[in-house]
């Protein structure tokens, strides 16, 4: 259970060793369950992808809310009533159909809580966070996503300091669309930058 130098056996699973952080905290009075468990209850419930696809879906249909969501990520979002923890300072980019943009975080796991809610394991994934800065071509292709050789593809490493939100391109055929229509088709692969957004 315990290593050499007293901390947590690191070939432990992950859930495993985060219970026996967290009763170690407990037992010590440094943390207090129930407040652990409405913060986690919150994340995956109440805050999630949708928060981002309505940030998305005005974007798509309000040009100058797009420029202010592209010139400070943090301010506009909180225009919709999306602010709070991991969520201090957003960077948003543009996805166009010669650049695409893709986001990772290289040291652990870090992610624009507000907008997307808590990420997916493939996100945590070190095979992911290594490779998708070394050939993001080749990962974004066996997650499915294929993109010409004329394409140009940035890698965004999200920090404690900075979190980054991708602004999907809007699928072609929903110009007829409402805001309230096209939000359901924004997914948060797309908004992390390793898919598209399909037409419906
Ligand atoms: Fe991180």
């Amino acid at each position: 259970m315990t290593t050499a130098h007293g901390g947590p056996d690191a070939s432990l699973p992950v859930a495993l060793r985060t219970e026996a952080l967290e009763q170690l905290l407990t037992e010590r009075g440094l943390i207090d369950p129930a407040v652990v468990n409405g913060l986690i209850a919150t994340y995956e419930t109440n805050v999630g992808p949708l928060n981002g696809a309505k940030v998305v879906a005005r974007a798509w249909t309000d040009p100058e809310y797009r420029r202010r969501l592209l010139d400070d990520g943090t301010a506009a979002i909180a225009e919709l009533g999306f602010s709070g923890p991991q969520g201090e300072h957003i960077v948003v980019v543009e996805n166009t159909p010669t650049t695409h943009h893709v986001v990772v975080c290289t040291l652990c796991s870090c992610y624009p809580w507000p907008v997307l809610g808590l990420p997916p394991s493939w996100y945590k994934d070190p095979a992911y966070r290594a490779r998708v800065v070394k050939e993001p071509r080749a990962v974004l292709s066996e997650m499915g996503l294929e993109l010409g050789d004329d394409v140009r593809i940035t890698v965004h490493d999200s920090t404690s300091e900075v979190r980054w939100l991708v602004l999907p391109e809007r699928p072609a055929g929903t110009g007829h669309l409402t805001e309230e229509q096209l939000v359901p088709l924004v997914t948060r692969d797309a908004m992390v930058g390793v898919a598209r957004v399909a037409a419906p």
